[in-house]
């Protein structure tokens, strides 16, 4: 039967790092799974202005979609470094998840670094309860299942790590996640070296896609590994983990990682 998973991350680029290479492996298995960006990311660059970033950052999440197969890669349209969680975008993010009807909703969790990353997490855990309730947006119709919730993979160790309550290894798929990845070339090839990597006149221009990659895995490989080392060896190299939450459906550990494999 085809499972359907929806992926809320705050920036166009979130989900492909949170999902892109469970996405690639559901997808191929005849499964099917949407993306949003809950901002439009408009405050991911150095020097592009908003107007210029917007519609290039939507134009990177499509061909990132179309490398995926994705059912959508939606961009709401709040503004990147500003999200709030409001009533408004609880009520809209209650009705994407009511119209996709997911079997599995993942978000980042509540402790990470960047305001909307929380407040993403925040506001989709908002929702879990509401969505069963038809007095709240009375528009959009209750679906006759509830979801699952869970969270995608951070770094940050306090109140405390992330559990791998499930795992994808994706071992056999992580060059596609480069691709993905690669899609999004305003941050990868220019904000993200100059805020992160202290790069301020970086370029990636006549790189060969093997040259990339290596740059790629050398400064962002080390998430999917992280991963993987959180496996207890099932997943030798890569891996992509992920959390329950018990605010949506309730599964057991082992149907909760059997609704990650194809
Ligand atoms: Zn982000």
């Amino acid at each position: 039967m085809q499972k359907k998973f929806l992926i809320f991350g705050a920036h166009p680029d979130d989900p492909d790092l949170m999902f892109g290479g469970t996405a690639l492996k559901l997808i191929k298995a005849g499964h099917a799974v949407k993306f949003v960006s809950v901002t439009n990311g408009c405050a991911g660059h150095h020097i592009l202005s908003e107007e210029e970033l917007i519609p290039r950052r939507y134009e990177e999440a499509q061909a990132s979609a179309k490398i995926l197969g994705l059912e959508e890669y939606q961009i709401m349209d709040n503004p990147d470094g500003r999200l709030e969680n409001t009533l408004k975008n609880r009520e809209d993010i209650t009705r994407i998840i009511r119209n996709f009807r997911p079997d599995v909703v993942i978000t980042h969790r509540l402790c990470d670094y960047h305001p909307d990353h929380r407040i993403t997490a925040q506001l989709v855990l908002d929702t879990s309860f509401l969505l069963r309730v038809p007095r709240f947006c009375p528009d959009t119709p209750v679906p006759d299942h509830n979801p699952v919730f869970a969270h995608s993979f951070d770094a940050f160790t306090d109140p405390r790590p992330i559990r791998a309550d499930a795992f994808v290894d994706i071992e056999e798929v992580v060059e596609v996640k480069y691709k993905l990845v690669d899609c999004h070339k305003s941050q990868f090839y220019e904000w993200l070296p100059w805020v992160d990597l202290n790069e301020k006149n970086f370029s990636a221009e006549g790189w060969s896609w093997q040259k990339k990659m290596e740059y790629l895995e050398k400064h962002w490989g080390w998430r999917f590994k992280a991963q993987a080392k959180m496996t207890n060896g099932k997943a030798k190299h890569y891996a992509e983990i992920f959390e329950y939450s018990p605010y949506g459906r309730n599964v057991s550990p082992e149907e909760f990682q059997a609704l990650f494999e194809p």
